[in-house]
């Protein structure tokens, strides 16, 4: 079994051990090695594996994934391979362990915040490649939080870091183990290892952790979406919140210079923007309604068919609301009929008092149907003639 150092100090970067033994990997050009002791944490808890090189005499070789087996031996994927006996130093992406340390520590903060002043329990945690999120079961089957809520859990866990309280991890003997208040029961009965952070959280956790509140840096909840019952919570801590921070900045500074507002204003000016623009196009549609009233009054031939006003009008694409509204406008009157093809949409209406089946009438030139006083479809402008024709035909 692997001596975990990581359990001793969360900080050890480098670190001296032996190989025990070698595999082949899982992937061709790859093995795995297991070591006598090493400070590389093998994915686990929701925390991903550390990476970083393992020097040798004669080369290095360069740790991509780290995992744990069932025996609790640390395996440690290589791409080349390092013989059994062989003396080596670990050294490890420092950068990566400590972001995923804070992501960690602060998701520790955050989970028994919740616990205390909501009385949810965390399921499970998630820490991704953006931002990690937790799954919490609140009473009465709530799946979101308020907005008040979520100002006040990110209070407390920020109070909290600041006040940079000892972050603590131990092997407590049965005895003392039975006495603790922890958050929620240990979910393995042997080597439980306890993570105590100041007086906020106490919780049996085999991770790594910062060495105090203050260096979880800052937390900040980004969402809480429902998901299988519960309020998943996503969040950022760390150098990661600072980074979303400057990201969203970035893009409400860019909106404010192209709406010409400052940032605060941000809001009232998108919603100010968006009802002049509906407004805008309420007009434009009407304009445009108006113009092909027009049109169809243009082309209106009463010579056609007995009784009746055809209008035959074959014009390009426009837009739907504004078709609609002038087709059904048009066909509002008596002893209309209305042939329209606007680029390759056909539309066939007519009035209430003329008895010819537009759906039927479109199916006979072109793909689509309808009702018998409006059908729409698909077909070349052409398509429009032959419907004049057939009617001249068949009607006169
Ligand atoms: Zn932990």
């Amino acid at each position: 079994m692997t001596e975990r150092l990581y359990y001793e100090d969360a900080y050890l970067w480098e670190f001296d051990g032996t190989v025990t033994r070698v595999r082949d990997g899982r992937k061709p050009g790859t093995w795995e090695a297991a070591l006598d002791r090493s400070a590389f944490y093998p994915t686990s808890g929701g925390q991903p594996f550390d990476t970083g090189l393992m020097r040798f005499d004669g080369g290095e070789a360069r740790v991509t994934d780290v995992e744990s087996d069932r025996e609790g031996e640390v395996w440690h994927t290589l791409d080349r391979r390092i013989s059994e006996g062989t003396a080596v130093h670990g050294i490890i992406d420092g950068a990566r362990r400590t972001d995923h340390m804070e992501q960690h520590g602060g998701e520790h903060m955050l989970a028994g915040a919740i616990w205390e002043k909501l009385q949810g329990t965390t399921i499970g945690l998630h820490l991704g490649q953006e931002d990690s999120t937790i799954d919490v079961q609140l009473p009465g089957e709530r799946t979101h939080l308020t907005e008040d809520e979520i100002r006040m859990l990110e209070d407390t866990v920020n109070a909290r870091i600041r006040q940079d309280a000892e972050i603590r991890c131990w092997f407590p003997e049965a005895e003392e183990l039975a006495r603790l208040p922890l958050r929620k029961q240990p979910t393995v009965s042997e080597h439980v290892r306890i993570v105590a952070m100041g007086d906020f959280e106490m919780v049996a956790c085999g991770g790594t952790h910062p060495a105090s509140t203050g260096r979880i840096g800052a937390l900040k909840i980004l969402n809480v979406i429902p998901a299988k019952g519960k309020a998943r919570v996503s969040f950022v801590c760390g150098s990661r919140a600072m980074a979303v921070f400057q990201k969203y900045m970035r893009s409400a500074d860019k909106a404010g210079a192209a709406l010409s507002c400052p940032v605060e204003k941000l809001s009232r000016a998108a919603s100010e923007l968006k009802s002049r623009l509906a407004e805008a196009e309420r007009k434009a549609n009407r304009f445009e309604t108006k113009e092909m009233l027009e049109e169809f009054r243009q082309a209106e031939n009463r010579e056609d068919l007995k009784g009746i006003t055809l209008a035959a009008v074959i014009r390009d694409e426009a837009d739907p609301r504004a078709v609609s509204a002038a087709v059904a406008e048009y066909i509002s009157g008596p002893g209309k009929l209305l042939l329209l093809a606007c680029g390759e949409k056909l539309t066939f209406g007519r009035s209430a008092d003329v008895d010819i089946d537009m759906g039927v009438l479109i199916r006979r030139v072109g793909r689509g149907g309808g009702r018998p006083d409006l059908a729409g479809g698909a077909g070349i402008p052409e398509c429009v003639n032959v419907a004049r024709k057939i009617l001249k035909t068949e009607y006169r």
